[in-house]
This record gives structure tokens, sequence and C-alpha cells, in this order.
């Protein structure tokens, strides 16, 4: 059953407070459509009751999948570190693999990566080799535009898949999406599975990639 809290929410229109429920936690097999909502960031929206407008309102949340035992929580770092005392004393996630999410599309990135089975941290590993290829190419061909960010996501179809965003000259954002390939995976798996397997990888980025390839190059 998911867990519900009531809140007061300011309004991003017209700035009056009003109460709203929100989830605090979901559990995707029992709330599947909530647990969607934790990916396509409906659950985050509250109509006000004055204006009517949407007011986005990220809370911190747990998602947890009961057969697949992992949980992510979203939250900011002392939120996390609270969290995770909790599940550590609580019973009821005796079992269950933890994971952070400090931003809303790590979260979503997270929770993807989990549902197809695959660890984040040799996840973070392969996206970031896909935006390092990324990188080399651009530096032979300055007419490309520079990387700003890499995530994983999942296309129309709902396949797993990489995203470069990029920013053009502009400054609007160009996105560069490469499938998810599993091969690829599995050898970024096996190339730095030692090195990594006592990596605890509650909140694991690519800043965390960045020190341990560096390291080694
Ligand atoms: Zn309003």
């Amino acid at each position: 059953m998911a867990v519900t809290q009531e809140v007061n929410i300011k309004c991003q229109h017209c700035e009056k407070i009003f109460n709203d429920k929100v989830y605090i936690e979901v559990e995707v097999n029992t709330d599947k459509i909530i647990a969607n909502g934790v990916v396509n960031g409906d659950i985050y929206k509250h109509q006000c009751p004055y204006c009517k407008e949407n007011t986005i309102f990220l809370n911190p949340i747990t998602y947890r999948d009961n057969k697949k035992n992992f949980i992510v929580q979203s939250g900011t770092d002392e939120e996390l570190k609270e969290a995770k005392k909790k599940f550590k004393e609580e019973v009821k996630y005796d079992g269950f693999k933890l994971y952070g999410a400090r931003t809303n599309t790590e979260m979503i990135e997270r929770i993807h990566e989990l549902e197809f089975g695959y660890q984040p941290k040799f996840c973070e590993l392969y996206k970031y080799y896909v935006g390092w290829a990324y990188e080399k190419k651009r530096l032979a061909d300055p007419k490309l535009n520079y990387l700003n960010t890499a995530f994983i996501d999942i296309d129309v179809k709902g396949d797993l898949v990489i995203v470069l965003e990029t920013i053009k000259n502009s400054g609007e954002a160009d996105y560069i999406t490469y499938p998810f390939d599993p091969l690829m995976y599995e050898k970024y798996l096996g190339q730095y599975f030692n090195q990594m397997k006592n990596i605890d990888d509650f909140v694991f980025d690519l800043f965390d990639v960045k020190k341990i390839v560096n390291f080694e190059e």
C-alpha cells in the first residue's frame, strides 16, 4: 500500500498556501499507477484549489520493488542519510538493496536501471564511456555541440536508452539517444567488477566514476 502524508504546498502561480496529500512511499507491484507517476512526474503535480493551476512539488519519496528487492529513495543529502538509517533499522526493509537519488532525473534513472535488472554503478560507468567517446569526437570536430550531461531513460517503445544532452551555440539543448547495449554493459561490468564490487553505491554518480577511471589511466 502506498503511504501518504498531508503537506502544505505554496502555489507556484498565485502563491497561496494549500493543503494536499503527497505520496511518500510506493511499492511498484501493488501500486503500479502511482509508481508510474514517480517516473512520469504525475504524482508531483498538485492542483491549487484557488487558481486551479498545477504546482510541482518534488517531495522525497521511497520507491520500493518487493519482487526485485530494491528501494530507491529521493531527497537531499541530509534526507538520504536519515532514510538510510531508517532502512537499516526497520525490519520491513530487511534484504533490500538501497539506492539514493539527489535529483529527480537520478531517481528516474535508478528506477529504470533496476527494473531492467542492471546495477546502477556499472550503468554510470557505461554512461561515462558514452560521454567520453562523444568528447573525443567533439575534439576532432569543433562544430559539434558541447556535452552538458548524460542520463539513462526509456524511449517511446519502452527500451532503455542513454541520452547525451548537448548545448547548441544558441544555448538550446539538443539530445542524442543511444540504445542501451547489454553487451557493452557486460563489458564494463567485467572490466571493473573487482575494482568496484565493494563500493557503496547508495549514492554513486559520474563524479565517482571519474575518480575510478582517472586513477586507472
Ligand atoms: Zn494558485
